[in-house]
């Protein structure tokens, strides 16, 4: 028998669970990423957009009706023909501003006068516009401005200085000539907390930017770090096309966190409109399947490895087995021999105890087979094996050394002693019953013993041992010659 290749176990194992974690993690991480893509897509042209609609209509409803009022007290025939007859009985204008307020539910009314620079308020003339002074300036840009209004954020001094949305309409007398300012406030914590209901409830970030990139009015008061985007990172670099698109979707990374935003333009407002979402917040549920996922598929290979390791170490335990023993008797084979006698004799050779060579062969063996058949010959060899092994010690070498010849090693044996086992070894088969059934004429053996000489090689110990057995042979067989 030739020595087979053995699966090695060590590569084989590494090699299953490489392919194994390669195709799951594969697998799943394509999976992932289809999920992932799906939902940032979704996201971005669905949730978003949609979001933005919904929050426009809202704040339609609160901004345009004040636009609405203002350019309406800016057409009014009252405020002007008064304005022009010299601004006499100012009782009749804060009348008319509190009855405007309280009409539609501003939160305060106000005109100033170009020519005498009163500020009216609702309870009376607040103050002179001054140009010198900051407060004032958005009165000095209006007068100045093209068009016929604007909204702006300002702390209102009527009003413990909160921070209001004022809306300032230009007033034009009949000849289209600058009159003064008028229109309404609404304080800016009203939207802003709308803003924010409407973030909780849907966990989304909104946000008011004017076009020079001023945040104007956000939900959550933390939720940039800066007050115009192009200080906040991230957006900085997308402010530019964020601010000259009308609307669009864009994604950015900041503090590693990936934002995916929607920015629409509100022409009514000339503002902004941001709706944005992290990315994390999102993906959470996919992720949490991508761990239990991986988790599993990490389990699935370990156990598949596991289960591969116990099939080869079994696999080669069998071959190995197979290849050293015979399979009739299940004596040593030839090969399994030539490793244990060279031990057997290196041993010996190092400790100087004695070693016995017994070379033992069937007589007439031809003849049992052709009497009783193959079959009845196999049996008697598998009996003679199993006595071989019952009358020898565990320590002994028996193997199968051809057909039916054997050949044994005895460790620490003498020659006389090795003649004295093979002589009972030898009345073992002779006075075997079983052995007798097989082939009633009997089976008996001849054996050959030789001790090894200090010095001597493998092939002349067993050439002496196989001359012993000759002699046996020659003087009659069923007998024990020495060498
Ligand atoms: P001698 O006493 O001189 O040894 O006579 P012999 O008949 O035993 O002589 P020889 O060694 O020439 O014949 C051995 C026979 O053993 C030949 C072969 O057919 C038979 N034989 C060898 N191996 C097996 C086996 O595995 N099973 C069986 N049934 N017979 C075998
Ligand atoms: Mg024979
Ligand atoms: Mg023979």
């Amino acid at each position: 028998m030739s020595q087979m290749a053995l699966p090695r176990k060590r590569p084989v194992l590494l090699l299953v669970s490489l392919f194994l974690a390669l195709g799951f993690l594969g697998t799943t991480l394509v999976s992932y990423h289809v999920s992932r893509q799906a939902i940032r897509d979704s996201i971005l042209t669905q949730e978003l957009p949609l979001t933005s609609d919904n929050v426009y209509s809202e704040i339609l409803k609160d901004l345009v009706r004040p636009v609405f009022v203002a350019s309406m007290m800016a057409s009014d025939t009252f405020l002007r023909d008064w304005t022009l007859d010299g601004e006499r009985d100012q009782t009749r204008l804060t009348r008319y501003l509190r009855e405007v307020m309280g009409r539609y539910g501003a939160f305060t009314a106000f005109f100033v006068s170009d020519k005498s620079g009163n500020y009216y308020h609702p309870s009376g003339v607040l103050k002179r516009v001054n140009s010198l002074e900051n407060r004032d300036a958005w009165y000095y840009r209006v007068r100045a401005m093209k068009e016929p209004y604007e909204i702006n954020v300002d702390p209102d001094m009527a009003n413990r200085d909160l921070l209001t949305i004022f809306i300032n309409y230009r007033v034009l007398d009949y000849k289209g000539e600058f009159l003064g300012a008028a229109g309404v406030g609404l304080t800016v914590e009203a939207v802003r907390s709308a803003i924010g209901l409407y973030q909780a409830r849907f966990d989304r970030r909104i946000s008011f930017v004017d076009p020079q990139g001023r945040i104007l009015l956000a939900g959550d008061k933390a939720a940039y770090p800066d007050s115009n985007i192009h200080f906040v990172e991230g957006l900085r670099e997308l402010a530019p096309a964020l601010l000259s698109q009308k609307s669009g979707s864009y994604e950015y990374v900041r503090d590693g966190a990936t934002h995916l935003l929607n920015v629409r333009y509100i022409p009514e407002l000339k503002w902004f409109l941001f709706v944005e979402k992290t990315e994390d917040s999102a993906l959470e549920g996919i992720r949490r399947t991508l761990y239990v996922n991986l988790a599993v598929c990490a389990l699935v290979t370990l156990l598949v490895v596991w289960i591969t390791g116990v099939a080869i170490t079994r696999y080669q335990r069998r071959v190995e087995e197979m290849a050293t023993t015979d399979k009739l008797t299940g004596l040593l084979n030839r090969q399994a021999l030539d490793v244990l006698f060279q031990q057997s004799l290196s041993l010996a050779k190092r400790s100087g105890d004695p070693l016995c060579v017994v070379l033992a062969d069937l007589d007439h063996f031809k003849d049992i087979n052709d009497r009783h058949g193959h079959m009845a010959g196999d049996q008697a060899l598998r009996r003679t094996a199993a006595l071989l092994r019952q009358t020898l010690r565990a320590s002994d070498v028996i193997s199968r050394w051809g057909g039916e010849e054997f050949l044994m090693v005895f460790k620490g044996c003498d020659r006389d002693a090795a003649a004295a086992l093979a002589e009972k070894l030898r009345v073992s088969l002779e006075r075997d019953p079983e052995l007798a059934i097989v082939a009633p004429e009997g089976v008996t053996l001849s054996l050959g013993v030789a001790q090894y000489a200090p010095g001597e090689s493998v092939e002349s110990l067993v050439g002496r041992a196989d001359a012993a057995l000759y002699q046996a042979k020659q003087q009659g067989r069923n007998r024990v010659v020495l060498a």
